[in-house]
């Protein structure tokens, strides 16, 4: 039971004689009630995505559904969604009241109706004390609670979201996120959500999906990207900071591998790495672990295992952690590690590190 569907969709924009690819056959069912994030760098095609989903670009190929019928070809009018920008768009002379109304006003609502889906909606949002004032008269946060406010009273079937927090400062980002969560959980309704900040795609998505030059390259649950990223794009971008990326030889080893990294460290691979690598016999890969999994040894919590050693450059104590920037002694490349705040890790006096090897991660280097 999808609710929106985007299949074998292309987009190829014209500039200036120039075919430029901005998505490549993309094919995503959303659910009804779903809250769906795309999310990848600048220009990676989420806001032409969305914006063919509204019907404000055309496919060059493919073709989208929303509720069962194909409306590629419709009016985004009659599309039964309602967007929400990044810059508001709301009208500075109309009240909080008058900008709620407006899209209900332009399709002959009776007055009564849009009094009384204005006031429902502005109660949702906790805005009702603000519905006499100006855009100008409000905060941020509260022109961001008005944009969704004046989409909430279409009761549009489909909302669609194109980095709706991205003028806010950090703080207030952080906690629209939550009230996005909290205002979705209570509308229900299917949200289809553009942002290029990887937490707010990990705390908001029911699933996401991950988007690099145009072409999908993992979609799923947050957790489940977060667990096991399809390939090094996902898991560099997802998780933050980013998962160390240390180039490693590959040496046999009885019925399994080594892998290698001169003078940093020789470590034994868990069995499911050493199955995936005797497909291949590759000399070389890519090993990924996150910093949240290179323990301090001395911690009582770290996990059993081979140990290495380097030397902590940089130490940022962030209260609940310490995070250590650590060089290695072959090429002087940099990683980090997210150790327990009772380290006693020192700038300069190398430190014994155990990684989880179980939570560990090989990427080809071809
Ligand atoms: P995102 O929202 O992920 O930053 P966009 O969907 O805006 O990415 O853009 C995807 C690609 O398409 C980029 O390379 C961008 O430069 C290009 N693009 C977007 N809009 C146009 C346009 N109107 N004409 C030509 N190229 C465009
Ligand atoms: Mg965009």
């Amino acid at each position: 039971d999808y609710n929106v569907r985007i299949d074998e969709f292309t987009k190829v924009y014209d500039s200036g004689g120039n075919g430029v690819v901005a998505v490549e056959d993309l094919n995503i069912d959303i659910r009804r009630g779903e809250f769906l994030v795309f999310v990848g760098p600048s220009g990676c095609g989420k806001t032409t995505t969305l914006r063919t989903v509204a019907g404000l670009e055309t496919a060059t190929e493919g073709r989208i559904w929303i509720e069962g019928e194909d409306v590629t070809g419709m009016d985004p009018r009659e599309r039964g969604i309602a967007m929400v920008f990044q810059n508001y768009a709301l009208y500075p002379h109309m009240t909080v009241r008058e900008n709620m109304s407006f899209p209900l006003r332009i399709r002959n609502y009776p007055s009564d109706e849009i009094g009384s889906r204005v006031d429902e909606a502005a109660g949702l949002l906790s805005i009702d004390d603000l519905l006499e004032r100006k855009p100008s008269e409000l905060s941020g946060g509260q022109q961001q609670r008005v944009a969704l406010g004046r989409a909430i009273v279409r009761e549009p079937s489909v909302f669609l979201m194109d980095e709706p927090l991205s003028n806010l400062d950090a703080k207030l980002r952080v906690q629209m996120r939550t009230e996005l969560n909290e205002i979705h959980q209570r509308v229900g309704k299917t949200t289809i959500y553009v942002t290029h900040d990887q937490a707010e795609a990990m705390t908001l998505g029911d699933r996401v999906a991950v988007l690099n030059d145009g072409k999908l390259q993992q979609i799923g649950p947050p957790q489940h990207l977060y667990d096991n990223p399809t390939n090094q794009f996902v898991a560099g971008f997802i998780g933050e900071p980013p998962m160390n990326f240390i180039d490693v030889d590959v040496v046999p080893d009885g019925n399994g591998h080594r892998i290698v990294s001169e003078d940093l460290f020789d470590l034994k691979l868990p069995e499911r790495h050493s199955k995936a690598l005797a497909a291949v016999e590759p000399d070389s890969v890519t090993f990924g672990i996150r910093p949240e999994d290179l323990h301090d040894a001395a911690d009582a919590g770290a996990p059993d295992g081979e140990t290495f050693e380097a030397e902590p450059k940089v130490i940022e104590p962030m209260g609940s952690d310490k995070f250590l920037t650590l060089t290695s002694p072959a090429d002087g490349a940099e990683f980090s590690a997210r150790v327990v705040p009772e380290s006693d890790a020192a700038v300069g006096e190398p430190i014994t590190l155990v990684p989880n090897m179980g939570k560990s991660h090989l990427f080809d280097n071809a």
